[in-house]
């Protein structure tokens, strides 16, 4: 069966940057399964798997611009170390939970300078390219009820 709109594709994956270090990999786990066709996953990786089969290997190149995206400007932030109260020690790539107007949003600390913290709400991979190592494991139909969902359930899945 070929990856086509309203299957489930199941792959291994290792996520390399431009310089070859490895960024996530689903070695050691289960394959990651996704519904094609409604954006599970980023476009780019999601338009090379259209039409391949379970066995199918491929290296996939994803630019930014159909990655996660261009990094915003507006979504950096100086603020002040006090706004950090009840952490004992801030660095460098901690992660928070930021209450924004736009609701939660998960920022990073990319900056400290003295009392000044600069914090980054930008996906971690906005502006660079993507390299994928993909093997394909699995493609079977979706079920109805994954389709109006717009997830898979079960294995690598929602569970719900
Ligand atoms: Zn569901």
């Amino acid at each position: 069966m070929q990856i086509v709109d309203r299957t489930v594709a199941s792959f291994h994956y290792t996520l390399t940057d431009d310089a070859g270090q490895v960024i996530d990999s689903s070695s050691g786990n289960e394959p990651l399964s996704y519904l094609h066709g409604v954006g599970n996953i980023v476009p780019g990786l999601e338009k090379e798997l259209a039409g391949r089969m379970a066995g199918d290997t491929l290296q996939v190149v994803v630019q930014p611009e159909e990655g996660y995206g261009m990094p915003n400007p507006m979504l950096v932030q100086v603020v002040p170390r006090m706004a950090f109260q009840g952490v004992d020690q801030l660095e460098i790539g901690m992660a928070f939970q930021a209450q924004t107007p736009q609701g939660p949003m998960s920022v990073a600390i990319t900056g400290i300078d003295g009392d000044q913290v600069t914090v980054d709400g930008n996906h971690p991979l906005a502006g660079k390219a993507l390299h994928f190592a993909v093997e394909i494991t699995d493609v079977r139909e979706a079920t109805v009820e994954e389709c109006v969902h717009g997830h898979v359930h079960g294995a690598g899945g929602h569970h719900h």
